[in-house]
């Protein structure tokens, strides 16, 4: 009964609605039963993301999708930007993959502007820009639909965009900005348990892979868009979750803009307290809506606190990798309300204070 309540950037706390929704009687794969849900569902997610591209489900966490996008989607040479531990992750899997690819780095804490992609895209080298759009491990929100702006500049260059700790925290406008590319899974701000994810792809991109052979399997795209055309997906999925977030998507729906208000509401209240009692680590004009990273300026213990704040039933994030002590994260993600931050500032505060 009394769990310890996440607020670490995914998975986060899921909703006893959506919990009792993944305990579903089990329906065939293959079955009208099914298609009729894969529908409600993906219909559902067209209109949340404003697009009227494809809108795919596959059963792994996010990395293997943006494994897929970077199997599916590379002909010549892939520019990924990277400011985080998420977005080199992206990079890596491009060489691990066999696909050609430059880094455009920037220093942790620093975000990408949109600027930075023009000038490497006027090389006409590259095909493919990935992107990460909430740098998770820095608390780096980037700029994607400026982004898009630059890439739209060039013909025939796509641009990949993971969304995984952003998307359903703040409103992504897939056809609006032009993304080829747009995936997330269901463990941060959908709200749900990891094991989903969620991605769109563009008939562009379809166009790209047709053109790209050594796809792979599981996560080729041309397979997702043949059992798509059937409602279905390629491989047996994760029903449960199919069904969790059907329910989740009709709540998302009815909670409206107010879901991307409550996001910047809570990201406010966090970087004001982090401002005052340490630091921001994002750069100003860059913080992320749905993870804050705090510089750990007065030296504290970070798994002291953790330790205290779970005798409260509550857990925050220590920094990323090296980020280590160096900073901590609270996320403030998916259903997540503002009472529930304003009550674990003042649990910190007080532990701080003894
Ligand atoms: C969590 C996260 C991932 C990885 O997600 P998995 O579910 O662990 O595969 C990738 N990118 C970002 C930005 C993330 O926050």
């Amino acid at each position: 009964m009394f769990h310890k309540r996440l607020f670490i950037p995914g998975p986060v706390e899921v909703r006893p609605e959506n919990l009792l929704a993944m305990g579903t009687p089990q329906i065939g794969h293959r079955s009208k039963d099914f298609q009729d849900l894969y529908a409600d569902v993906n219909a559902k997610l067209k209109k949340f993301l404003h697009t009227e591209q494809y809108v795919f489900l596959s059963t792994s966490s996010s990395s293997g999708v943006m494994e897929g996008g970077m199997r599916n989607l590379i002909k010549k040479k892939v520019l990924a930007t990277t400011c985080g531990a998420f977005s080199e992750r992206w990079y890596k899997m491009a060489g691990e993959n066999g696909r050609p690819g430059d880094q455009l780095k920037v220093e942790w804490g620093k975000g990408i502007r949109p600027e930075m992609v023009d000038e490497k895209l006027k090389t006409g080298e590259y095909c493919s820009v990935a992107v990460v759009m909430n740098e998770t491990s820095t608390g780096v929100m980037n700029p994607v639909k400026e982004i898009a702006e630059v890439v739209k500049k060039y013909d025939d260059v796509l641009l990949m965009v993971d969304a995984v700790s952003g998307m359903a925290g703040v409103d992504v406008d897939v056809d609006g900005w032009g993304l080829d590319l747009c995936l997330a899974g269901l463990q941060k701000c959908f709200g749900l348990p990891a094991g989903l994810a969620v991605f769109t792809v563009s008939e562009r991109a379809i166009k790209r892979a047709e053109q790209v052979p050594n796809r792979g399997f599981y996560f080729d795209f041309l397979q997702y868009l043949k059992y798509h055309q059937k409602n279905q997906t390629p491989s047996t999925p994760s029903i449960p979750h199919i069904f969790a977030l059907n329910s989740q998507m009709t709540d998302i729906l009815a909670e409206g803009p107010a879901r991307f208000e409550r996001h910047a509401k809570m990201a406010k209240l966090v970087q004001d307290w982090a401002a005052k009692n340490f630091a921001m680590f994002a750069e100003k004009g860059f913080e992320s809506k749905t993870v804050t990273c705090i510089t750990n300026t007065t030296g504290i213990s970070v798994a002291d606190l953790n330790s205290a704040l779970a005798k409260h039933k509550c857990q925050i994030s220590n920094g990323y990798g090296d980020l280590k002590e160096k900073t901590f994260r609270i996320a403030h993600m998916a259903d997540t309300q503002e009472w529930e931050i304003r009550g674990l500032l003042s649990l910190i505060d007080s532990i701080l204070k003894k």
